[in-house]
């Protein structure tokens, strides 16, 4: 539990609007930031009025009137600024936002809290700590600085701007925008920050990498964090679109754990681990426990770790790293997560007759779940050349895979798996890498793909008649064996499940 804030960062056109959308903020909200530079020009009088027929909101509001520059919504000299706050209007609100340039008009504001903030739309300059001495020599009461980061690592000067900050240094909010930059949103109040932002709505984010108000509280439940929270995270070159966060952050809760899971969007896996990660050369200590670890860096990974399991090192990839008395461990749960639900479907596997489409990291971990089993393992890729040298690791059979001609070879396999991104939600969402003619001789079809949950490959088996396993089941079987490795007990399953299947939906 911490003492932070959570604020809702509201961006309405209009007077109208912008009410509505408070009267959705203020349940979930303990500060609603009304950005009056979206606001329509001819709306402010309107939506000023308003504000100040309702004096039960004060407590809860927050004024910004940003230029364009600080990342506001239109030009604003500074004189458009300075009348805008002596309008009186600093009554009506609990706090006020205003820049550096404004300063010396702040001293006689009535708002409770005045923040001087400061922002980088483009990067993390490398004087940060100059800016944050100069924003609190002025008359603020509290200091934000809203950098962008580019990648996880640019954020490391904005959080020891935080942690190094003295008993007696003014309130921070210190803000990362930008994906790479999210994990500060979900972990600052944890570490002392003054507030965190967050959006109304998915989809209504007034700054990057802004997460809805209602995953701050339900998923991650920042206000609950603090810094013995063991903190987990996937590390991947895209986190944006990853589930685990929904899934891992559900066990947590449902198992009523001080730990927490965040997205770590990392481009330099080698700088992100010296530098975040490894106790001895690390610059912030964020309590990191463990990692899910996806593309592209499950095979780089494993140069960084001080053990490897046996599984793993025969898989030639790690998913998932355990971290204990400073040492990493790496695991691979892709092969029994892929494998337990097709045993439980199919039943005994021993000779089964098995075509695997793709030769990625997953078909590697499927070939050696499959081959372990006794089953039959045929590989069919696009890129043969690729595929040759999997092929060659595991001993199987390649084939080159065309869509075209490739229903004379699924016909001589018992199961059809899916290890290709073809049907997944976005731009290959309406394809398969068989039809349901193609699929009527098959006993069984795995599609791994989990977004969308009723894939076109699924849909298919099922018009042949064919039955078929989705990736959701993989999903949680492989995150069930990762929440045993990280905190040695059993995982609450349904928790999870039901926590992506409701994200997906969305
Ligand atoms: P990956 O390493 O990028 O490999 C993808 C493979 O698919 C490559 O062989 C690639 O061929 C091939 N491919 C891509 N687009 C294709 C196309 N249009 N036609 C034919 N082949 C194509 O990805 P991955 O990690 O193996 O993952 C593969 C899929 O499995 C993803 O959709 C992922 O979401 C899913 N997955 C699910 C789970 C789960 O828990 N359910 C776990 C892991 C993965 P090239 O090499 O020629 O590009």
């Amino acid at each position: 539990m911490n003492n932070g804030k959570i604020c809702i960062s509201i961006c309405a056109k209009t007077a109208d609007e912008l009410f509505e959308q408070i009267g959705r903020a203020e349940p979930l909200a303990d500060v609603i930031e009304v950005r009056f530079d979206r606001l329509e020009i001819d709306e402010v009088g309107k939506a000023t009025d308003l504000i100040s027929s309702r004096s039960g909101l004060r407590n809860k509001l927050l004024a910004t009137f940003r230029s364009e520059d600080q990342g506001g919504n239109r030009h604003l000299s500074y004189q458009d600024r300075v009348a805008f706050w002596n309008s009186g209007i600093d009554r009506y609100f609990v706090g006020a936002d205003f820049e550096e340039d404004i300063a010396e008009e702040v001293a006689s504001w009535a708002c409770e809290y005045r923040i001087a903030s400061f922002h980088d739309l483009s990067g993390c300059p490398s004087n940060l700590d100059e800016i944050s001495d100069r924003l609190s020599t002025t008359h603020a009461d509290v200091l934000k600085v809203a950098v962008q980061a580019n990648q996880i690592t640019d954020a490391i000067p904005l959080w020891k701007l935080l942690e190094n900050r003295t008993p007696d240094a003014k309130p921070l909010i210190p803000i990362a925008m930008g994906e790479a930059g999210k994990w500060t949103r979900i972990l600052a109040l944890a570490h002392g920050a003054f507030m965190t932002y967050a959006s109304l709505d998915v989809g209504a984010e007034t700054a990057p990498g802004q997460i809805s108000a209602a995953d701050m509280i339900d998923v991650f439940r920042v206000k609950e964090l603090d810094r013995e929270t063991e903190v987990f995270g996937i590390v991947a070159g895209d986190t944006s679109y990853s589930v685990s966060p929904w899934m891992h952050n559900a066990a947590f809760k449902a198992a009523t754990m001080n730990r927490v899971f965040v997205p770590l969007q990392v481009a330099d896996l080698d700088e992100f681990i010296r530098r975040m990660v490894r106790p001895q050369t690390r610059e912030i200590d964020l309590n990191f426990n463990g990692f899910s670890v996806t593309n592209p860096h499950k095979q780089a990974i494993m140069r960084h770790l001080d053990e490897i399991d046996e599984t793993a090192a025969k898989i030639g990839a790690v998913n998932t790293v355990k971290i204990e008395n400073g040492k990493l461990y790496g695991y691979n749960t892709d092969a029994p997560g892929f494998i337990a639900p097709l045993k439980a479907t199919f039943g005994d596997l021993k000779n089964a007759r098995v075509a695997v489409v793709g030769a990625g990291g997953a078909a590697r971990s499927c070939i050696f779940a499959l081959q372990q089993e006794g089953a039959d393992v045929a590989l069919f890729a696009r890129d043969t050349n690729k595929a040759a040298v999997l092929a060659a690791e595991f001993g199987i059979r390649v084939k080159e895979f065309e869509i075209s001609n490739l229903r004379s070879e699924i016909s001589e396999c018992d199961i059809l798996v899916n290890a290709t991104p073809l049907g997944t939600k976005g731009e290959t969402q309406n394809k398969t890498i068989a039809t349901a003619e193609q699929l009527k001789d098959v006993k069984l079809v795995y599609d791994l793909i989990y977004n969308p949950l009723d894939t076109f490959l699924i849909r298919e088996a099922t018009k042949a008649g064919v039955p078929a396993i989705g990736g959701l089941e993989m999903l949680i079987a492989q995150g069930a064996k990762q929440f045993e490795i990280w905190t040695a007990e059993t995982a609450p399953l349904d928790a999870m499940a039901e926590a992506v299947k409701k994200k997906l939906k969305l």
